[in-house]
C-alpha cells in the first residue's frame, strides 16, 4: 500500500478501532471528581440531644456490614484520583461499579481517611482466606518453589496454594534447609482440615496457627509467610483508562529506546510521571495502520499473567503509540544470549513452562500467534516470561475453519514455521506448537540460531524429507523428546499447549514429602 492510501485508510481504521474498545455500559453517568459515591450505610433519624429527656434512647441504626478490605500489596497512586496504600492496610470499598477499579476510603495507613480509586485485584475482604498473607491460591507448585527459594525467605517460610493435581484440594509448601517440601492439606466430610489425620482443624487459619507453634511431624515449624515477589499487573493504567484506551500523548514521556521491531521503535516511557511503561511506535507511512492496530485490538481482549498486557493507545496523531507493560529484561532471545551462563536447567524449563502457559491460554481462546519465537517473548524480573506480539495472530471461530492463510508475498520466519504453513499456507495452533519446539531449542541452546548449518532454503527442502535438529548438547533427553513431539509431520500428532504446559511444569514433580509417612504425594 502506498503512503497516500495509508493516510486515507487511517481515519476509517481509527474509528473502527475506537468502536471496538467501547463497552456497552459506557452511557452510564460519568462520575466527576469529588462526587461522593453512595456508601450503602443506613443513617438513622437525627434527634436533638435534650439532657433532660430521660426516655430510653432508640436503638442505634443498624449499619449495613461495611465492605472492608485488606491490601494484599503495596500500591502507589498513579493519578490524583487514586489512593496509595501498603500491604495490610484496611480500606472500605464504597463503590464497585467501575469494574476493575473500586472507589474506596483508606481506614488505616498512609492514606487514612482519604478516598480514591484502588485496583480491585490488590485487595481481599477482611478476615477472608484471601486476605491471609500466606494464601497464594493460584500459585503453581513450580512458582511456589521459586518464590520460597527467592531471597528474603527464612527457614520455615510457607504458603498455602491450590493443588494442581487434584482440583479443590490445597497444598502447603514449606522452605526447609534450602529445599521446598510440599504437603497435601486434606479435608474431612465435616469440612475440617488436616495434614495428618491424628489432628484436625476447623479452619485453615487454625491449622496454620498450630503448625506455627509446633512442627508436630512437619519437616519444620512454620515461620513467616512467603514474601510476595511482585504485585500483579493492574487492569489498565488507572480507573479511567480501562474503557478509555485513548490517552493524552502528553501524559507519556519517552525515556530510552529499548529496541526496534517490524513496525517501528520501542521505548521505555513513563506515564503521568508515575508509571513505567513500554511504548511501541509506528513509523509513519511504513505500514498499513490496520495491521499495527490489529495487534492492539487482539491484545486488549487477552488477559493472562503470561501475556503482555496492553494498557492504552495514542492514535490521534502519528506516530501511533501502543502502551504496554514494561518488561525489564527485554526479549527472551537477548536475555538467553546475555544471561545464558547464569541460567540453570530448572530456570530454562521454567521459562519454557511459562511460555506454554501463555500459549495454552491463547489455545483456549481460539487464537493463533503465528510468530512464536524467543524474540517475541519478553522477560521481566525473576525470569518471568510473557508472550508478546500477537500482531500476526488470527481468530479462528469455527472448529473446521481453524486455519489462517498468510497474505501473498508475506515474509515467513522460515526456521520457526511448520512445514504445512510454509508449503500449504496452513497456520493453526498446531503450527504454533511446531514453533514452540523451535523456541525450546532456542532456550536449551541459550539463543542459538536454529539449524545453524543450514540456509532457509535447505531447511524447506530437508524438513519434508524427515530431517530434524539433533538434541542440543547438555539438553535433557525428556526435553528433546518434547521438541520432537512438537515437530511431528502430521500436525494432529503434535501435543496441545495444555499438555506441553503440564509436562514442563511437572518436570520437577518427582520429589515427595512425607508426613510421618501418612501424607505422601
Ligand atoms: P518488537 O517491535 O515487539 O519486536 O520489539 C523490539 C524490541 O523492543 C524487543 O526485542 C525488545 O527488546 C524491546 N521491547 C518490546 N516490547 C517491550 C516491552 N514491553 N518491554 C521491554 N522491552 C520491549
Amino acid at each position: 500500500m502506498d503512503c497516500e492510501a495509508i493516510q486515507s485508510s487511517f481515519s476509517a481504521c481509527w474509528q473502527r478501532f475506537l468502536a471496538c474498545f467501547k463497552k456497552p455500559s459506557e452511557d452510564k453517568g460519568q462520575r466527576r471528581r469529588g462526587d461522593r459515591p453512595e456508601t450503602g450505610a443506613v443513617s438513622g433519624p437525627v434527634e436533638s440531644a435534650n439532657p433532660n429527656d430521660l426516655r430510653p434512647l432508640p436503638p442505634l441504626p443498624v449499619e449495613k456490614a461495611a465492605d472492608h478490605y485488606t491490601a494484599l500489596y503495596d500500591y502507589s497512586a498513579r493519578t490524583e484520583e487514586d489512593l496509595s496504600f501498603n500491604t495490610g492496610d484496611t480500606l472500605e470499598v464504597l463503590d464497585k461499579s467501575n469494574g476493575d477499579w473500586w472507589y474506596a476510603e483508606a481506614l488505616t495507613g498512609i492514606s487514612a481517611s482519604k478516598r480514591g480509586y484502588i485496583p480491585a485485584n490488590y485487595v481481599a475482604p477482611v478476615e477472608s482466606i484471601d486476605a491471609e498473607p500466606w494464601y497464594f491460591p493460584e500459585t503453581k507448585r513450580l512458582d511456589a518453589e521459586k518464590m520460597l527459594l527467592a531471597g528474603g525467605n527464612q527457614q520455615g517460610a510457607f504458603l498455602v496454594r491450590n493443588c494442581e493435581s487434584q482440583k479443590g484440594e490445597l497444598s502447603l509448601s514449606v522452605l526447609d534447609s534450602g529445599r521446598v517440601k510440599h504437603y497435601k492439606l486434606k479435608k474431612l466430610d465435616n469440612g475440617h482440615y488436616f495434614v495428618s489425620r491424628t489432628r484436625t482443624f476447623q479452619t485453615l487459619k487454625e491449622l496454620v496457627g498450630h503448625y506455627s507453634r509446633h512442627s508436630d511431624g512437619l519437616c519444620v515449624r512454620l515461620g513467616e509467610p512467603c514474601k510476595k515477589m511482585e504485585a500483579p499487573q493492574t487492569h489498565g493504567l488507572s480507573y479511567n483508562t480501562v474503557d478509555q484506551w485513548e490517552i493524552d500523548r502528553k501524559s507519556i514521556k519517552l525515556l530510552k529506546k529499548l529496541g526496534a521491531g517490524q513496525f517501528g521503535e520501542v521505548f521505555e516511557g513513563i506515564w503521568n510521571e508515575t508509571t513505567a511503561v513500554a511504548v511501541k511506535t509506528l513509523k509513519p507511512g511504513t505500514m498499513d495502520p490496520d495491521d499495527f492496530l490489529r495487534e492492539a485490538q487482539i491484545m486488549k481482549r487477552l488477559r493472562h499473567p503470561k501475556l503482555i498486557q496492553l494498557y492504552a493507545v495514542c492514535t490521534m496523531e502519528e506516530p501511533i503509540y501502543i502502551i504496554t507493560e514494561l518488561m525489564k529484561n527485554g526479549s527472551l532471545l537477548d536475555y538467553l544470549r546475555k544471561e545464558g551462563s547464569t541460567l540453570r536447567i530448572s530456570d530454562q524449563i521454567e521459562m519454557a513452562a511459562q511460555v506454554a502457559s501463555g500459549m495454552a491460554y491463547l489455545e483456549l481462546q481460539n487464537y493463533i500467534h503465528r510468530d512464536l519465537a524467543a524474540r517475541n517473548v519478553l522477560v521481566g524480573e525473576n525470569n518471568i516470561c510473557k508472550v508478546a506480539d500477537f500482531g500476526l495472530a488470527r481468530v479462528f471461530m469455527k472448529e473446521n475453519e481453524n486455519v489462517y492463510e498468510a497474505k501473498e508475498g508475506a515474509k515467513l520466519p522460515v526456521k520457526w514455521t511448520a512445514p504445512e504453513a510454509i508449503n500449504q499456507n496452513k497456520f493453526t495452533i498446531k503450527s504454533d506448537v511446531w514453533s514452540f519446539g523451535i523456541l525450546l531449542y532456542e532456550i536449551m541452546t541459550f539463543g542459538q540460531m536454529p539449524y545453524p548449518a543450514l540456509t532457509n532454503y535447505q531447511v524447506v527442502q530437508k524438513i519434508p524429507q524427515g530431517y530434524r535438529m539433533s538434541c542440543p548438547p547438555g539438553c535433557p533427553k525428556v526435553m528433546y523428546e518434547i521438541m520432537i513431539d512438537c515437530w511431528k509431520e502430521n500436525e494432529q500428532d503434535r501435543p496441545t499447549f495444555e499438555t506441553l504446559q503440564w509436562k514442563l511444569e511437572d518436570y520437577f514433580d518427582l520429589d515427595v514429602t512425607s508426613y510421618d509417612d501418612a501424607n505422601r504425594y
